[in-house]
């Protein structure tokens, strides 16, 4: 390690006045949810000190909703309604200030886009329309003056016990379509002919009455941020950069302290790498420098120092913002300025983290397998505890769980050995990142073979497929298993129960046959019953090499799942754009030679189509013949001298790629160490247990 940093890098860690705070560098986490609102306040306010203390300057909440009149349960959410949420919303600046970073929190009103499921209180919009937030027949009440004059009121008291609460930096929220504010600027949402209606300067006219109120209260010691999305792409009637988005921000350009700017819908903020790469919101954004004399920070999933040099140079923004290589490397700050740029775990844009929040679970990171667990199991980022015993271990694997694993326990000083069958290490990591649009995916693998490479405790060998017995020839003291998963080719998973009929033929094919480069014939039928994001990735690369290519699915939705990664329309859209055919809710009923036969799940139809080759994306199943072996004999295992075997990652159970990570993390945190029969703290949580009567 240099501990130097290097010099070209300097600008990003001056500090820079934003109102009457200043932050210590140019290194600003922007908000962003984490699946846990204020399910676990422990476990988030020591997530966001994690970053503090990895050298973010700012580092800031998610929405924390200002009023009981907003809320989105059943999804995790920040209520400060009250006062009563004051002290554990302090908890967070609390951690954050402990590193000498500012505290930022995100004051939101979700308007339309909420449910009120909880407190039913009916939705408040700038007009009757249907809520956004679900597919129930709700509406929204229109707000009439004393509404509005509430809300007002509202906003400005959550700003005050924000202040309370610790917070340096308070920000609007106006961005996304999910800010009441904000969908008063919608001509689709704003049907108003009062003061609040019709020009935009109306339809500003609560924005900026809000930023100064917000002044007003809090701005004598904290700076007030507005964040607005200058540019929505989703929803008609809103912003463009060079519309109204433009208009807004020259109107108001100086009246916020901090103007963090990005685009709409959320989608698009957080576009994954498969669709958007580094630094791609600049030509929506680099408007705004422009016209304010404030600061201003942009997202664009940076993770190189060297862009970010030149977005700030080039005067598009004077933040680095970052919600997710925040989450993938909470010390990325710190590595720039310690010199070693080259450590960081560079986010690899997959949207694994916001599937959190969408399926009402804690934020779970495929780089950064510590993310959430800091408080509750006391995994840190960077630091790991010392080994507890001289035990050897050996990993059979190199894919992402077996790579994870090797790096954690030879950080802890056991000595490791890694045993890969292949030339190559990284698993389904290294197939799954040649396919179209997922390179990125590839840093997965890079990140950790480029730091096991430099541990003097780690021996890697390739082309060394193992069986049971060489490993009890080994007798290493601990064997964790990470063999990983295969494809079936049966057609059986979430639909087909038993196997399709016909599916032995040498014209199916498995997702493992076509990353490897299986040469297809003829139009090729994708059937994907597992609807994730497989199967649309089969129909990119069969058409990249040339086929016509039909993609069957029995769910009535493609790649469903991807609607947590907020991909889901994208895809779907690609795949219109590039199938020969897109046939939903249809089912494969027989595989002849030559061709498929097809039915139509509500009306029974039925069809045969001429099909050269079938790719079957249904399911996977372990390859965990090598553990079965092992196990199957204790007493060889015993006298070879091996205390454990255990399987990790796919081998265990098939599952995302950062649950693999973060299995081969776990199997080396906990080897050795005593684990409670809950490993994790339920403390002050809504998993606690509380007393029942009287
Ligand atoms: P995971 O996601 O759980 O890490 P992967 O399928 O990505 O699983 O990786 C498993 C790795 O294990 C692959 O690189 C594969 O080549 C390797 N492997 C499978 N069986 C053996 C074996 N018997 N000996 C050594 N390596 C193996
Ligand atoms: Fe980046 Fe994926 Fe981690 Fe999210 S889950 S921070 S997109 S690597």
């Amino acid at each position: 390690m240099s501990n130097k940093r290097d010099p070209r890098y300097d600008i990003l860690f001056e500090p820079v006045k934003i109102g009457p705070v200043t932050a210590p560098n140019r290194f600003f986490q922007v908000p962003h949810c984490n699946g846990l609102g204020n399910w676990a306040p422990r476990a988030v306010a020591e997530m966001r000190g994690a970053k503090a203390e990895g050298g973010w300057g700012v580092v800031c909440t998610e929405i924390a909703e200002i009023h009981h009149s907003t809320e989105l349960h059943p999804f995790p959410s920040l209520p400060l309604w009250d006062d009563s949420d004051i002290a554990q919303l302090a908890l967070m600046p609390e951690a954050v200030h402990g590193h000498g970073s500012l505290a930022g929190i995100e004051l939101g009103h979700f308007g339309i886009a909420a449910g009120n499921r909880w407190g039913r209180t009916p939705v408040l919009g700038p007009s009757t329309v249907p809520t956004l937030e679900s597919a129930e027949p709700f509406h929204a009440k229109a707000m009439d003056k004393t509404d509005i004059r509430e809300f007002r009121r509202w906003h400005r008291n959550a700003a005050v016990r924000a202040k309370k609460a610790g917070f340096d930096i308070i920000y609007v929220y106006c961005s996304h379509a999910l800010s009441l504010i904000g969908q008063f600027l919608y001509t689709s949402i704003n049907s108003r002919t009062d003061e609040y209606g019709g020009s935009l300067e109306n339809r500003a006219r609560l924005l900026r009455e809000v930023l100064e109120d917000t002044k007003e209260a809090v701005g004598d010691s904290c700076a007030v941020a507005l964040r607005f999305a200058v540019h929505d792409m989703t929803f008609d009637g809103g912003p463009r950069f060079d519309g109204e988005g433009r208009e807004v921000v020259e109107m108001l350009s100086d009246l916020p302290d901090l103007w963090d700017v990005n685009v709409s819908d959320w989608s698009n903020d957080s576009a994954t790498s498969r669709f958007s790469k580094e630094g791609f919101q600049e030509p929506f954004v680099s408007f705004v420098k422009q016209i304010t004399d404030k600061p201003v920070v942009t997202v664009g999933r940076f993770t190189s120092p060297d862009t970010m040099v030149s977005q700030i140079k080039r005067g598009i923004t004077d933040f680095i913002g970052a919600a997710r290589p925040s989450i993938a490397d909470p010390w990325l700050p710190r590595k720039i300025d310690e010199g070693r740029a080259d450590d960081i775990r560079e986010c690899i844009g997959c949207n694994v983290c916001v599937s959190g929040e969408w399926s009402y679970s804690p934020m779970r990171c495929t780089q950064n397998p510590t993310v959430l667990e800091e408080w509750r199991r006391g995994w840190h980022p960077e630091r790991i505890a010392a080994k507890k015993s001289d035990d050897q271990l050996l990993i059979v694997g190199g894919g992402p769980a077996g790579l994870e694993c090797a790096l954690a326990a030879a950080r802890r000083g056991y000595d490791v050995t890694l045993a890969e069958a292949t030339t190559e290490l990284g698993g389904r990591v290294t197939l799954e990142s040649a396919l179209p649009g997922l390179s990125e995916w590839a840093r997965v693998r890079d990140y950790r073979v480029f730091q096991l490479q430099q541990m003097p405790n780690v021996e890697i060998y390739l082309e060394s497929g193992l069986n049971a017995e060489q490993v009890r020839e080994f007798g290493f003291d601990r064997v964790a298993i990470a063999t990983g998963a295969h494809w079936r080719r049966d057609g059986v998973g979430r639909h087909h129960s038993a196997p399709i009929e016909g599916s032995g033929r040498d014209t199916v094919f498995a997702p493992d046959d076509v990353m490897r480069g299986a040469r297809l014939t003829g139009p090729v039928l994708v059937y994907d019953s597992e609807s994730a994001y497989l199967g649309s990735l089969m129909v990119e690369r069969l058409c990249e090499e040339g086929h016509e290519v039909t993609l069957v699915s029995p769910t009535a939705q493609i790649a469903g799942w991807t609607q947590l990664t907020m991909e889901q329309p994208r895809i779907t859209a690609r795949m219109y754009a590039m199938c020969h055919e897109v046939l939903t809710d249809h089912e494969i009923v027989s595989l002849a030679p030559g061709d498929v036969t097809l039915r139509h799940l509500w009306s029974g139809t039925r069809r045969t189509m001429p099909i050269g080759a079938v790719v079957l994306v249904t399911s996977r199943l372990p390859n965990d013949s090598l553990y079965h072996d092992l196990v199957s004999n204790s007493d060889s295992l015993a006298d070879a001298g091996i205390k454990s075997v255990d399987r990790i990652g796919d081998c265990l159970a098939p599952h995302l790629i950062a649950a693999a990570v973060y299995s081969g993390h776990r199997y080396a945190q906990e080897m050795d160490e005593d684990v409670p029969e809950t490993p994790f703290s339920r403390k002050d949580t809504v998993w606690s247990s509380f007393a029942v009567g009287g």
